[in-house]
């Protein structure tokens, strides 16, 4: 769906923080974030507390609306994280409430099986189904992946009604109610407490998840795959665990679902319950968990009054109340992209203060090293490189060397090929024809990010930063290929140790480049000049042997260019290779030790700076250029 609108994703927490005032406030009053820290226990015991008083005090119908607004939450959060966060959007995900729902109550009734067991068959199912799934489609880009979401969202709901095993349109009744240790759960006033804390699990899990390695990554997903690539990441793999986490989630909801109203048949799980479930995480509002929660209880809650006024207006109340939330979902769409939860967020925002994460607060040993080839050996061979975009040549039958512990500059007028020739070095984009090794591999062909774990490590000249990411998120999403945890040791909180690592290294790359003091603002605050020298502080989290720089210098004023200048030389002098392509030939000039100038897509020259500048046919390419 295009029209998907984009949240605004920084630290998803339950209550966002927004960055930008945060440094200003965390430094003037150092003790604000600890103090926000420790508030947060009490503000989760009173909402538990609330959430336990419930059922005491309300009527039966409360209660059972409640439990239904639960379990939406639960789709809905999936859809958070999914359509919200990673950029995909379902218009099928009541069909995995449906499949978990199914199995539970296929097991349960046909094969007398315990709830408990038809639990795991439920999220087994569901996770098989979404892993098939999500193998065929995720691959397909733009309206592609929507529009088969809708094919699939279709066909299980189909399959329900037709499936004699699953009792086709009459469904399964007669579901056992679940127990726990002999207490039956089948008043609705019992269920309510296993449903709530279900929900309030899951929110943690999807909070916890958020705030780790596979998290930014998840995060990164909007930035697109070369993004991904360029810190060792698979674009389609994070995808993928991410549409099966979301369908899991479903899952849990169709396994209570079906325990809670002990009966299951096919129209609670076609594609217009999924646009119900859609619109409960837009109306919350995609970019934040709790939207889920708030989104959930917004639309059920009005359904329910619809259904009590309508019928009072006319006899068609059900083709009504599909025009009323159409209307809803239009008005968002245009008014209130950000769900409420955005529109909360506008309020608070001045006030709220990022919180530096805790892992920050002890300090650790650094996440290890790479060996770093010897000084003057050759670590990256280009031959005969050629790049064609149907009849341009934009790289044209070039080869050059880089040494270890050199700084090579690769210059050339505008259109020259110079981007172009590092997109094929970093294999970014694939070789008409030619040969790239690096450290010793044939890289041609390779995909990028497993040449990107090689050591190589990339800026872009068109800035790829996920500006609502604070710059330490962005930092730390450098060191994806260093380290390993993944969705379920983030969200139980187990990867806590090598997080700590993740962020202090993220934080130290930052103060190299002088931005420490600004880690927890927002990326896209920053001027774009310094989203370049942030671009460099994440390549220099992957810990690379290369480092290859796209006009890093571009928008940077005098002082700044300086700096970059005096860093790019103590990454020298600790053994770093870079290899740079710059316009401002006064900095080039200084800065390298070697030079290759592209001109038309092919290599015109190569040597060191001052051999370079009195090359008459280097003149001649400059000159040509400007005229
Ligand atoms: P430079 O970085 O030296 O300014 P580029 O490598 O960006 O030059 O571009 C070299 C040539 O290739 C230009 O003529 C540009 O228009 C063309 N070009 C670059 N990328 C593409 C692309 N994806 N499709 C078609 N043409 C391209
Ligand atoms: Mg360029």
């Amino acid at each position: 769906m295009s029209s998907t609108p984009t949240p605004e994703v920084t630290r998803p927490a339950f209550h966002q923080a927004a960055a930008a005032s945060a440094s200003a406030s965390a430094a003037s009053a150092p003790g604000a974030p600890a103090q926000a820290r420790s508030r947060r226990p009490l503000w989760l015991g009173l909402v538990v507390a609330v959430f336990a008083l419930v059922p005491l005090l309300a009527g039966n119908f409360t209660v059972s609306l409640l439990n239904d607004i639960g379990i939406g939450a639960l789709v809905a959060l999936g859809l958070v994280l999914l359509t919200g966060i990673g950029g995909a959007t379902s218009f099928g995900q009541a069909a995995f409430v449906g499949i978990a729902a199914y199995a539970t109550a296929w097991l349960s009734t046909t094969q007398g099986l315990s709830p408990w067991i038809g639990l795991a068959f439920a999220l087994l199912l569901t996770g098989l189904s979404a892993l098939a799934i999500g193998l065929l489609t995720l691959r397909l880009g733009g309206h592609f992946l929507p529009l088969s979401t809708i094919a699939w969202g279709l066909s299980i709901a189909m399959l329900f009604g037709n499936v004699d095993a699953l009792g086709r349109h009459t469904g399964l009744s007669n579901i056992p109610p679940l127990t726990i240790g002999g207490l039956s759960l089948a008043d609705p006033r019992a269920i309510y407490y296993l449903i709530w804390a279900v929900v309030g699990l899951a929110c943690l899990f999807s909070h916890n998840l958020l705030q780790s390695r596979p998290g930014r990554a998840i995060r990164s997903l909007r930035g697109g795959s070369i993004l991904l690539a360029s810190v060792g990441a698979d674009a389609y793999r994070v995808r993928l665990t991410l549409f099966v986490t979301a369908a899991l989630l479903a899952g849990l909801a169709g396994w209570l679902y079906a325990h809670m109203n002990r009966f299951v048949s096919p129209s609670p799980f076609d594609v217009r319950a999924s646009i119900e479930y859609l619109l409960m995480a837009v109306a919350g509002g995609l970019g934040n968990l709790a939207g889920a929660l708030v989104g959930s209880a917004l639309v059920l809650i009005l359904k329910n009054g619809l259904q009590d006024v309508l019928p009072m207006l006319t006899q068609r109340a059900g083709q009504l109340e599909a025009v009323a939330f159409a209307t809803l979902f239009i008005l968002l769409l245009h008014f209130a992209r950000g769900g409420l939860m955005g529109f909360v967020r506008r309020f608070t925002r001045k006030r709220a203060a990022a919180l530096p994460p805790r892992e920050l607060s002890t300090p650790v040993a650094p996440l290890p090293h790479r060996k770093l080839p010897e000084h003057g050996t050759p670590i990256l061979s280009v031959t005969g490189a050629v790049k064609r975009f149907g009849g341009l040549v934009a790289v044209n039958d070039v080869s050059f060397e880089v040494k270890a512990g050199e700084i090579m500059g690769l210059i050339g007028p505008n259109g020259a090929g110079k981007s172009t020739m590092f997109n094929l070095l970093t294999c970014t984009l694939p070789m008409t024809a030619g040969q790239v090794r690096f450290l010793g591999h044939d890289i041609a062909g390779m995909p990028q990010r497993k040449v990107a774990r090689l050591g190589l490590a990339r800026t872009f000249q068109h800035v790829k930063l996920r500006p609502h990411m604070t710059l330490l998120d962005n930092v730390a999403l450098g060191a994806h290929s260093r380290t390993t945890s993944g969705v379920l040791k983030a969200g139980f909180r187990l990867d806590r140790a090598e997080e700590r690592q993740i962020l202090q290294e993220a934080q130290r790359q930052l103060e190299r480049i002088g931005l420490g003091e600004r880690a927890h603002e927002l990326a896209g605050s920053l001027p774009l000049g310094t989203q370049r020298i942030l671009e460099i502080a994440r390549a220099l989290a992957a810990d690379p042997v290369l480092l290859v720089l796209d006009e890093p210098a571009a928008g940077l004023r005098r002082k700044e260019k300086m700096a970059l200048g005096a860093l790019l030389r103590k990454l020298r002098e600790e053994g770093v290779t870079i290899l740079i392509v710059e316009h401002d030939m006064d900095f080039v000039m200084k800065l390298v030790d070697r030079l290759v100038v592209m001109n038309f897509g092919s290599k015109l020259v190569e040597g060191v700076p001052s051999a370079v500048r009195a090359d008459e046919r280097v003149q001649a390419a400059y000159l040509g250029s400007v005229v």
